[in-house]
């Protein structure tokens, strides 16, 4: 028996091959969702299962009492695209990497022992996590019931020029996505973005990107930030950097904030989870180098933006980079009939805000797998009431 945490859809996958799900009557489905963005180098991915495998038949946990090579090759990854010095703290889902940035920016807002900032801005409509503090960190409202008393020490900004008005002598960092992921795929503006850093950086305020779901090529670079020509003070990853095996990673250049005692997790950054993260990060580079993730996302573009055009009655807009895009609908009943009528025809898509159809395949489907996933949608789309 499992707790009522998810309503899910009635359905039991037993096989994958890339952006490809077969259920238990053998029946295919095409995958826009990638797990919520996780399975970033598809389903039954034979590199990544082997080096799993390889992993697993050697050493899987050792604990972080000891050195852990694959720990130390990936963050070396992590750090290379990240454009300063810095470092990486590993632990295992998203919530936690976000924890361990608000932890270290505390500590970083804290002299000699006594707490001199603290606060943390946040926007609207983000989401942060499931933990009580990244709870409160997510701005909408809907998340703040039931759990409380909640930490203090955070304020939510409306959008990024309101981050302005709510900064003061006790604020230490602000912490956003550049594209919203379950807020709806809302990219912010990139010069608002640059701006930001560049005032903040003025002002000593840690600036805080959350890449759990834009990270690891999901727009096409390797970090959003590198899409908005940023260098965040602090980068939080997780979803897709494992290819489906937890791991989450923080990467700083505030490499001596944390003393050692001061944070840790029994199981981040163990062999398997580290080694599965650098085979990821390697098959999805080598993507990247030979063009074929660009052709991918220009296709997808296209095959949006086409559907768009063609379904005027459903749709308002376009939105989101790279992989990680969205179909705005003109209002939320359409949008959960489309998702519903779209599982019928068999071919996965997401929800993300109000009124938003959220695409995140993996970031190797196939041309073939895109046409299929479209000439599905359409499907549906014809059979959608407005
Ligand atoms: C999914 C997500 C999280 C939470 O990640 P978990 O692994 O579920 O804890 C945090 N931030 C963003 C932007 C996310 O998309």
């Amino acid at each position: 028996m499992l707790l009522n945490t998810y309503s899910r859809f009635d359905v039991k996958f037993i096989k994958g091959k890339n952006a490809t799900l077969i259920d238990e009557e053998g029946k295919d489905y095409i995958d826009f969702t990638s797990g919520i963005g996780v399975v970033s180098v598809g389903h039954g991915n034979e590199r990544l299962a082997n080096a799993i495998c390889e992993q697993a038949k050697n050493i899987i946990h050792i604990s972080n009492l000891y050195r852990i090579p694959p720990q130390e090759e990936l963050a070396k990854i992590l750090v290379d695209k990240y454009k300063e010095n810095g470092g990486v703290f590993f632990c295992n889902s998203g919530a936690e990497a976000n924890e361990t940035a608000l932890k270290i920016a505390r500590k970083y807002g804290e002299v000699e022992g006594e707490i001199k900032r603290y606060k943390v801005i946040t926007l609207e409509n983000s989401f942060h996590g499931r933990t009580i503090s990244t709870l409160k960190a997510t701005g909408q409202p809907k998340f703040h019931q039931y759990f409380g008393p909640f930490p203090d020490g955070f304020d939510y900004a409306k959008n990024i020029k309101d981050i302005y008005n709510k900064l003061d002598d006790k604020t230490i960092a602000v912490m956003i996505e550049l594209i919203q992921g379950e807020g709806g795929v809302n990219p912010f503006d990139k010069d608002e973005i640059k701006e930001l850093e560049s005032e903040l950086k003025k002002r000593d305020i840690l600036l805080i990107v959350d890449e759990v779901q834009t990270g690891i090529y999901r727009t096409g670079e390797f970090y959003a930030s590198n899409l908005y020509e940023i260098t965040p003070d602090i980068i939080t990853l997780a979803k897709g950097l494992g290819g489906g095996v937890p791991i989450g990673a923080v990467v700083t250049r505030l490499t001596d904030v944390l003393k050692p005692g001061e944070h840790g997790s029994t199981f981040g950054g163990n062999y398997l989870s580290t080694r599965a993260g650098i085979e990821v990060c390697t098959i999805l580079e080598e993507e990247k180098t030979k063009g074929n993730l660009d052709k991918r996302i220009e296709y997808f573009d296209d095959k949006l933006v086409e559907i768009a055009k063609e379904f005027p009655n459903l749709f308002d807009s376009v939105s989101g980079y790279g992989l990680m895009r969205a179909l705005k609908t003109h209002k939320s009943q359409i949008r959960d009939e489309i998702i519903k009528r779209a599982f019928e025809e068999r071919v996965l898509v997401l929800k993300a805000g109000s009124n938003s159809v959220r695409f995140l395949p993996p970031l190797t489907i196939t041309s073939s797998e895109i046409d299929e996933g479209f000439d599905r949608l359409k499907s549906a789309l014809a059979k959608v009431e407005e």
